[in-house]
Order: C-alpha cells, then sequence, then structure tokens
C-alpha cells in the first residue's frame, strides 16, 4: 500500500475529547475515527489489525470446533422477552419501527442461539455441538471513555456449547479456557485467569483479564500461582483455589473475554430438548464464551507502545514492513524502492510503502514511530551508496544496514 494514496491519515496533535492512550493514539495515527462516544470508524489501517485479531480467535474457535456462523444484530422482542431480558437488561438497545414494531439490537445472542437450536438438536447423537460468529454487538453502556476499550458498538466474537451432561460441560469449559489461554498470547496480551461471580445466570465464570494501568477492573492475583480473583466476589478472607495461599497482589486490568455455564437457564426458556439413549427428553446444557476484538485492539496499544506511538506485535501489525523512501525526488532513491517494493509485494510481504515526495525525513519517522509497524526498511541516497537498505526495529530502536540483496530472505519467510 502506497502511503501517498493511502485512506487513513495521521494527524499532528492528539484528539482533545479523548483521555485514554489506545484512543489518542488509534485517532492520531489514522487507525480509527470516533463517530460519538463508543462509536468508531475503522479506516483500512484499524480495519486490517482488527481482522487479524479476529483471524487469530477464528483459527482458535475452528481448532476446538467451534463451527462459525452469523447471527443477526436486529433481533425479535419476543425472544428477548422469552428471557425476561426485554426489561431487565439495562444496557439493551430498543428500536422502535415506523409500524410500532420493536426489536432489539443485539448485545449477545443467547436469546437467538438459542431457538436456534431447536430442531437442529433433537438427539443424544447430536450433541456436543459449538457455534461461534464474529459480529457487532450494541449496549447502552453508561459511560463510553475508554476508547475501544467500552464502546457502545464493538466487536464480539461468542461461541456456544451444546451438551448432554454438566460432565460434558465442564469439560469443553476447560478446552475453551486453554484456547483463550493461546490466543491472548497470540495477540502479545498474555491474560490473567480470573475467578469471577457468573451474574445472574450462573453460578460462577472465569474471565480473562489483561493486566493494564487504563483497566476498569480490579483484580487480586496470587503471588504464588497467578490464578487471579475478581474484585466483586474477592474477600480479605479468602485462599486461593488453585494453591490454597492467601497472599494476593491488587492490580487493574481490562476484561479481554469472559466464559459461563450457562447450564439449562436459556434451554428451558427456548424449550430447547433432545431426546436421552432411554428415549426421555432432557434440557440441553449449555455453556458461553466471549471475546471483545475491538476492547483488545484497544488493550495491546494500551500495553505496546511508547511517547512516540504504537509498537504494534508482529502477529497484529497492520503492515510487516513500513519501507521508508527518503529524498524524495532523487530518481534513483524512488526507483530502488520501487523495485523493493514491488519485490516485497511478489514475495507475499505485507508492505507499507511511505513514497510522499512531499514530506520531510522528520515527518515520515515521526509518522512511522506513531503507525508502529515492527519493521522499518529506509532507502536514501546514503544507503544506495553503500549498496544496502537501513533496517530499524521499532520497539528495540536497533538499526542495522543490510545489504540490497539480503533484505529479500530477511522478510520473505518472516
Ligand atoms: P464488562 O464487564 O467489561 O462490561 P461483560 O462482562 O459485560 O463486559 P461479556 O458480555 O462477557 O462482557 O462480553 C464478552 C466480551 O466482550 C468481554 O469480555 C469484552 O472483551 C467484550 N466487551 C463487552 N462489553 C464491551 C464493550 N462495551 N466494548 C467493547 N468490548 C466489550
Ligand atoms: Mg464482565
Amino acid at each position: 500500500m502506497k502511503q501517498s494514496q493511502y485512506f487513513s491519515r495521521t494527524s499532528k496533535t492528539a484528539p482533545k475529547d479523548d483521555v485514554s492512550v489506545n484512543a489518542r493514539l488509534l485517532e492520531q495515527a489514522g487507525f480509527v475515527h470516533k463517530e460519538m462516544a463508543g462509536v468508531y470508524s475503522y479506516l483500512p489501517l484499524g480495519w486490517r489489525v482488527l481482522q487479524k485479531i479476529e483471524n487469530i480467535i477464528r483459527e482458535e474457535m475452528n481448532a476446538i470446533g467451534g463451527q462459525e456462523i452469523l447471527m443477526p444484530a436486529m433481533q425479535p422482542k419476543e425472544n428477548w422477552q422469552a428471557t425476561g431480558r426485554w426489561d431487565s437488561l439495562d444496557v439493551l438497545f430498543k428500536i422502535k419501527s415506523q409500524h410500532d414494531n420493536e426489536y432489539a439490537l443485539g448485545p449477545t445472542h443467547e436469546e437467538i442461539v438459542t431457538p436456534l437450536g431447536v430442531g437442529r438438536i433433537s438427539s443424544y447423537r447430536d450433541l456436543p455441538l459449538a457455534v461461534y460468529q464474529i459480529q457487532t454487538k450494541f449496549r447502552d453502556e453508561a459511560r463510553a471513555k475508554s476508547g475501544l476499550m467500552r464502546g457502545r458498538e464493538f466487536r464480539m466474537k461468542d461461541l456456544y456449547s451444546f451438551h448432554t451432561t454438566e460432565e460434558d460441560l465442564a469439560r469443553y469449559y476447560k478446552v475453551v479456557a486453554e484456547s483463550y489461554t493461546k490466543i491472548f498470547n497470540r495477540l502479545g496480551i498474555p491474560a490473567l485467569y480470573v475467578e469471577a461471580d457468573g451474574g445472574t445466570f450462573a453460578k460462577y465464570s472465569h474471565e480473562f483479564q489483561v493486566e493494564t494501568p487504563n483497566g476498569e477492573d480490579v483484580v487480586y492475583v496470587c503471588n504464588k500461582c497467578q490464578l487471579a480473583v475478581n474484585k466483586e466476589i474477592f474477600s480479605d478472607e479468602k485462599t486461593c483455589t488453585d494453591c490454597g495461599e492467601k497472599d494476593y497482589r491488587e492490580t487493574k486490568a481490562s476484561e479481554v473475554g469472559n466464559i459461563f455455564e450457562l447450564k439449562t437457564k436459556f434451554s428451558e426458556s427456548f424449550k430447547l430438548t433432545y431426546t436421552d439413549e432411554d428415549g426421555s427428553q432432557k434440557p440441553v446444557l449449555m455453556g458461553c464464551y466471549g471475546i471483545g476484538p475491538s476492547r483488545i485492539m484497544g488493550v495491546i496499544v494500551e500495553e505496546h507502545h511508547d511517547e512516540a506511538g504504537i509498537i504494534w506485535p508482529e502477529s497484529v501489525s497492520p503492515f510487516a514492513v513500513h519501507l521508508i523512501a527518503l529524498g524524495g525526488k532523487d530518481a534513483e532513491v524512488s526507483e530502488q524502492a520501487e523495485k523493493l517494493y514491488s519485490n516485497l509485494l511478489a514475495a507475499g510481504v505485507e508492505v507499507l510503502y511511505d513514497d510522499r515526495t512531499e514530506a520531510s525525513a522528520g515527518q515520515k519517522f515521526a509518522d512511522s514511530d506513531l503507525i508502529g509497524i515492527p519493521n522499518r526498511v529506509i532507502i536514501s541516497s546514503k544507503t544506495i551508496a553503500e549498496n544496502s537498505v537501513e533496517l530499524k526495529n521499532r520497539a528495540s530502536g536497533d538499526t542495522s544496514l543490510v545489504p540490497l540483496n539480503q533484505i529479500m530472505e530477511k522478510f520473505s519467510n518472516a
């Protein structure tokens, strides 16, 4: 992608009305545009990052047998009345049509996925089963002030599993928990495993929380085994469920995932039953498992940045290489840069190419630091004189001269 033609623009000044680090950097670097509190457009850079995050999650959901579906954001009121959540869920967005019909904008999808199971799950032979989607959710959040970390419109991956027995539900719950740990490691934000209150529907649940100073949650982490507890269920007397110790540290964190055993709560509301081996009808047991890709994008920025800008982990960086041509109108420089650009593209390397002829070197470096692509390749008359390019690592700041004939192998199998 050539920067001279790119739809995203960096800005010299930070947005004034947003205090959170992720909103400030992501807007300034041209990844997102804030439309109103809690609602963002994703520009080309930001959309690339979001898709990378979602694809990592997708790969891991497929690996544990999840079948991807897509359910509607616009949902029938009756389904929400059937569970009582039309009236009880404070964050539910309700819309009224010109014919006075009412609908919900999906904040979550138990009210859709459970009746969807009716007629598709009928026998013990159909179970276990897991379906998931990656989709836009809507919640009328009281406060949307942490940039991408708390949206009124945001992205969620929600997986739902269906089982015959509590043992099988508990087995799959562990499978998902392990998958989540893997996902957050791949995303560059290792997460704490946190015991949490199950809320209205489940006796208990677990959250995945990333320690970060701007997180909205407070958790207590066992100093011995790292199992954590959410503040809402923590007491001074509590001993660690895992190791029995009573030695905790308090920390701020952001919830990036949440897993629940719903058991039969929703299957009872929608009469989702199966015929067991002995011929009897039984309610299907369910689990639900959420991850917030857009919040994750915010958390990654909170955790991976410096004064100059974002430092993307390789796994989610919008591009692998930021190629910068310095000395703009110098024909030899642009010729070399164009050539390397097309060679890298041909080798399947994702490149953002700063081909702008009017921008100064200082401006290009400042923009590059702000955007935060892990590897920077600089071509200038100086590097051409040495038959090399300059390579700079965004995170460490390390630079080196790499001979032109070796630069391709550096990235083509990255
Ligand atoms: P929170 O406690 O932060 O309000 P939640 O417990 O209501 O979140 P879930 O319903 O379990 O969240 O949703 C699954 C995941 O979706 C969360 O773990 C989080 O990563 C993400 N998420 C939830 N609400 C938001 C939001 N308003 N903006 C962005 N992401 C969100
Ligand atoms: Mg929560």
